[in-house]
Parts: C-alpha cells; structure tokens; sequence
C-alpha cells in the first residue's frame, strides 16, 4: 500500500481534484487497499493565508478581510463544483466553520496589531484543513469511499512554531489511532499536509513546503511500500527548470543524492523528506499529476550512477583525443561513464564572514561562533576556515543581526547579501576525483566566493553572486547534461 502526496498544483481547482481522484481509484484497484492521501493547500493559499495576516497585524482589514472573502469563494465553488446534495450541505458548514474562525483570528490580529508564530501556524494551517476536507468529500463523492482525518491529531511536533519539528514516536503512534483504523476498514484517509500540534494541542506547521514531509512521515509511520510524490513536473529534473532551459528528468537516484538535491535547493522535494523513508527504507517516487503514466524518478537506498539511460557523460584520458564522445577502451586506458545526478542551487544566501587574530592556532573559537548560531536557532548551509577567518552560509535571516552583533564582541564580523549557494551532486563524484576539478573548470569564468566539498564527497557546492547564478548554472547544465 502507498502514500499518495499531493502537492498545491494538484489540487489547484476541480479539474486536478478530479485527476487526483483518478490517481487514488488506479492506486487502490492495484494494490486492493488505500492509499492513504496527503494534500497541500490549494496552489497560493499558503502565500494569501501568510499575507493575510500580515495585512491584518499592521491594521489593515480593509486588505485582509477582502482576501478572505476570495479565499472562501474560491473553496466553496470547488465544494460545489465537486460534491452534490445532499453531501454538499455538511462540506460547506465545515468549510464555512473554518472561515469563521478565520475571520475571528483576523480581526483579533488586526487588534492585538502583532502575529506571533504560534497565531501564523494557526493561520496557515487553514489551507491544508480546507484542502483535505474537500478531497475526501470528493473522493467519496466519486465513489471512493474516503475519510477526513485532522492531521492535527496525527502528526505531533515540537513547539518551534513555523517550523516545528515532529516528534516520531508521538507520530506513529498518533497515526495508529488515527489513519491506521480508517486503512483496515477498507477506506482512503485524508489529511492535510504541512500541519500537525504540540503536544499540548496547538496548532503547529513543518515549515515552507513541508507537506512532502508529512506524506514521508505518514508513509514511515504506516509501513508503506511506497512515499509518493504527486506534483507538476515529470520528476526531480537534472537542473532547477525556472532557471535551464531544458533540464533532464532524473529516472533514478540515492537517498543519499536525493537528500542533498533537496536541501541545496532542488524545491520539488522538501528537505525533510527522505529522513523517515531512509529510516524504513521505503521507496520515494516523485509523478506528474498530468501526466499519471509516466515512469517518475524513483528515489531509493541503492547507489546511484547518475540515473541517465541514454545519453552518457565521458571523461576521456588526454591521450585518447579522437574527438569528444568517441571515447575507445584499449590496454593502455581505461574509459569511465561519469554522469553527474543534478544541480540545486539556493538563492538569498547571506555570507558571513569572521575574522580574528585570536582564532590563529587556538582552540575553542569555532566553538564559540557555532554556540552563537545554536542560541539564535540558525542553521548553517556551508562552512569554510582559513588560518584567522571563516565564513558561513546560512538562509534564514531572522535572527541576522542579533548573530552578527553576538559574533562582533569577539571577533570581526562583515556580511554579504544577495549570494547564491550552487551545488552539483552525484555519487560518482566519491570515485572520479577529476570530476571535482571539471565543475570548477567550467565556471573558470565567475567569480566564486566559496568552495566546499563535505565528507560525503558527493556534492561540491559553490557561493556566487546571485547575478551569476543563472549563467553558472546554464554552463554546469549544458557541460553535463547535454
Ligand atoms: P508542489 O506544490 O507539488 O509541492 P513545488 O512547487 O513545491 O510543487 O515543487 C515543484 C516545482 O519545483 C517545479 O514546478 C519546479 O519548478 C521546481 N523545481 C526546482 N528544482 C527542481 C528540480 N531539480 N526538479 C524538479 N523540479 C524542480
Ligand atoms: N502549503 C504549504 C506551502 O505552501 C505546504 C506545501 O505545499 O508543501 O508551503
Ligand atoms: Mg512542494
């Protein structure tokens, strides 16, 4: 039995909620059960549930509440659209619950004039709720008999509001009760991606796109066969495609490889994600809602060598030059297929730079930097030292001048704005060394501020100019995957 997750676009309006219902009848007349179904909020909800607040705790109702008034709109009509009478009745009383209670909290913003994250979660999570109620109406409606679950009773986090983190075994055991009992009595549960509570019963949400990282959650927390991954490309391409022309889909790749694509940038897939399917050693499949018949990337534990079936990447040994891919084996060479897996590339990256005489042959002053990173809560993407400077990428800026102000009192502090984080990743980069020294060969051209390959020695990640990045990326894509 499988996980099905679908993302914003795949459940944009009807015609994608009728695609997805489609999705889910194929799944459950193979496998004779399930599957079970996470969704995302409708496509922009997320972003119009975020505005919304913020117009409404700097006072502004007379944005916010327009917005809402559009929100509901756009909910009910697919509630109408896709359940008939008498179903019909109960979906829009709950659709209609849920904007009230929206409505209350905007006005309550509007007067407290401030949002804290715990408020924002309980705002954002509005999406998700309204998504899932209408698929599993749908769903039933079409004859799928389906059942809404409140992922708020079903997926447990901490309390770093914004961007909790789940609690696994409070998980799984939520999802015994929750899921589990709705699979066994032959029915789809439905829940909301994205979403969960502490364990005291507020509202909490996994961070930016993090609905990818429930259907794992889910998909770990239930056994699955299979994470899948519904979305609107054909699969992980080789390359970002809002910034190459014409990337290449990745049929096949590690977790490992995976992991390191998301967290560099690669959106399609949120970071997260493949921790708890590594951790069961369940398969990750990303599929295009549009196109339900194509073969997807597959994402599982085995080594990977780029994932390309056609189409091969040579290095070839100086002394063999008879023209570029005419690569010839004989006694005295040997020719290796080198296919590279992907590009990321992440942009915003702020860099700071530290520095201090002190920090020459002493011990401790890492320590000291790092502590402060770990007191504002701020992940770090990517670090490299020199005898008395170091600097480091991070993304989240939140908490940036409190950090720079910290690190000021021992040591000095510059920061660069408007970088960007590129990445090249393979498993092949672990045995062909050469393949390291290429991808730096071919962006001899851009200034690159940093340059870092981390013990697992699958990655070699650059920091440019944000200006540079299109260019860099295109000339990595077209050297590559061509
Ligand atoms: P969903 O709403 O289904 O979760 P997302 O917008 O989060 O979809 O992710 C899919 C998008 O990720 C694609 O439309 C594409 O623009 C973007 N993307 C960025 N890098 C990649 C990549 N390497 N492979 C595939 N898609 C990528
Ligand atoms: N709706 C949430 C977002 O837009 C989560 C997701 O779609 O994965 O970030
Ligand atoms: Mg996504």
């Amino acid at each position: 039995m499988v996980v099905q997750k679908f993302g914003g676009t795949s459940v944009a309006d009807p015609t994608a909620i009728r695609r997805l219902i489609e999705i889910v009848r194929t799944a459950r007349a193979r496998d004779g059960r399930g599957p079970a179904v996470v969704v995302s909020a409708m496509s922009r909800v997320t972003d119009t549930l975020l505005g919304i607040a913020a117009a409404a705790g700097s006072d502004q109702l007379n944005e916010a509440l327009p917005r809402v008034e559009e929100l509901r709109e756009r909910h009910l009509a697919a509630a109408r659209d896709l359940v008939d009478e008498p179903e019909q009745v109960p979906l829009i009383t709950q659709i209609a619950d849920h904007f009230d209670q929206l409505t209350g909290i905007v006005r309550a913003l509007a007067v407290l004039r401030e949002v804290s994250p715990r408020t924002l979660d309980v705002v954002a999570s509005m999406g998700e709720l309204l998504s899932s109620r209408i698929v599993a109406a749908a769903l039933t409606a079409a004859g799928v008999p389906a059942e809404w679950v409140d992922a708020r009773c079903a997926i447990i986090t901490n309390d770093d509001h914004t961007r909790a983190a789940p609690l696994t075994s409070e998980t799984n055991a939520a999802l015994g009760r929750t899921v589990v009992p709705i699979l066994d009595s032959g029915r789809v549960p439905v829940l909301g991606g994205f979403i969960g509570a502490t364990l005291d019963g507020h509202t909490s949400t996994l961070g930016r796109g993090g609905s990818d990282y429930s259907g794992a959650l889910v998909g770990a927390g239930i056994g699955a066969s299979e994470i899948q991954i519904w979305t609107d490309v054909d699969g992980m391409l080789s390359a970002d495609p809002r910034i190459v022309k014409a990337p290449r889909l990745v049929s096949q790749l590690s977790f490992a490889e995976a992991a390191e694509l998301a967290y560099f940038g690669a959106k399609v897939l949120h970071p997260s994600t493949i921790l708890p399917a590594v951790e069961r050693n369940i398969p990750v499949r990303i599929l295009n809602s549009w196109k339900p018949e194509g073969a997807g990337t597959l994402i599982t534990a085995s080594r990977s060598n780029g994932g390309y079936e056609r189409e091969e990447y040579y290095i070839q040994p100086a002394s063999e030059s008879d023209g570029p891919g005419r690569a010839t084996r004989d006694a005295h060479t040997t020719t290796r297929i080198v296919r590279l897996t992907g590009l990321a590339s992440k942009r915003d990256v702020t860099v700071i730079d530290i520095t201090s005489s002190r920090m020459l042959m002493a011990y401790g002053f890492l320590r000291r930097v790092f502590e402060v990173f770990e007191r504002f809560r701020t992940a770090v993407d990517m670090v490299t030292t020199s005898e008395v400077s170091v600097s480091i990428t991070v993304d989240d800026r939140r908490h940036l001048d409190a950090i720079v102000e910290a690190i000021s009192e021992f040591a000095e502090v510059s920061v660069e704005r408007e970088m960007a984080l590129l990445c090249a990743v393979g498993d092949v980069l672990r045995d062909v060394p050469e393949l390291s020294a290429k991808v730096i060969g071919v962006l001899e051209e851009v200034p690159l501020r940093m340059i870092s390959q981390a013990a697992s020695r699958r990655n070699i990640t650059v920091v440019l100019r944000q200006s540079d990045l299109p260019h860099a990326m295109e000339r990595l894509h077209e050297e590559f995957f061509r």
